[in-house]
């Protein structure tokens, strides 16, 4: 395996190719535990767990893993034609390292967006087999209704799908109905809303399986997932 270099450890990071990584050690906008580092060659035996460049501590690490408390009016797309995308609230890095969105969320959704550059563990989260469950909060134009409950839960036929697809759970809470469903159909929760007669106004994710959203992240806000989250999704 290659030595690992400073040049190298930074361009893996997304800090660009080895002689951008080159340019930003020259300039002096590395730094390693408060020290300025000025040899893009130096070698690590193991990867430090942070490094500093152009102010920002940057964590190391090659997998990415990242929560996003999407907002609404950013789109799930690195060519996003009508809104900013959702990379744009990352750090431009994340790009370079291949970061996606793991499934997406509609321009007007806001709430738990989980992205990743592991082909792997994208697959596995927005596989159905996993059978991850999707818990949306949604309010409604109109009274939600006994029947209209009754008729998610036992499934609804939605245009172009060849089963009925239906609400693994319904809780009402006040004004809002926290729905969980097994898949991540095109628009899903809110046909399925439609086909009972019924208007979803605002939808936010807020669980994808074992993983809630994070409130205190504020819209717009992202962390990485901890161990933790990331082994209860794979
Ligand atoms: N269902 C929808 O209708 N929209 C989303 O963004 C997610 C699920």
């Amino acid at each position: 395996m290659a030595v690992l270099t400073l040049e190298r450890l930074l361009a893996s990071m997304g800090f660009g190719s080895r002689k951008d990584a080159r340019g930003l050690v020259r300039m002096g906008l590395v730094e390693l535990d408060g020290k300025v580092l000025d040899d893009p060659f130096m070698e690590f035996k193991t990867r430090p767990e942070f490094i500093t460049v152009n102010g920002e501590e940057a964590p190391t690490v090659e997998k990415l893993y990242v929560m996003l408390y999407k907002p609404t009016d950013v789109e799930c797309s690195h060519n996003a034609r009508d809104h900013k995308p959702v990379y744009d609230l990352l750090p431009e890095r994340f790009t370079a390292m291949g970061i996606q969105s793991v499934g997406r969320l509609d321009a007007d959704s806001s709430g738990l967006l989980l992205l990743s550059n592991q082909g792997d563990f994208i697959h596995k989260v927005e596989s159905p087999k996993k059978g991850l469950w999707k818990k949306y909060r949604v309010t409604l134009a109109r009274p939600f209704t006994d029947a209209q409950k009754a008729e998610l839960l036992a499934g609804v036929m939605l245009k172009d799908e060849r089963r009925p697809v239906l609400a693994r759970e319904i809780e009402v809470s006040g004004d809002a109905v926290d729905i969980s469903i097994g898949e991540g159909l095109y628009h899903q929760v809110r046909r399925m809303f439609a086909a009972v007669g019924n208007h979803v106004e605002t939808l936010e994710r807020i669980a994808i399986g074992p993983v809630v959203l994070d409130r205190t992240l504020g819209e717009g806000g992202w962390r990485f997932l901890t161990d933790e989250e990331v082994a209860a999704l794979s």
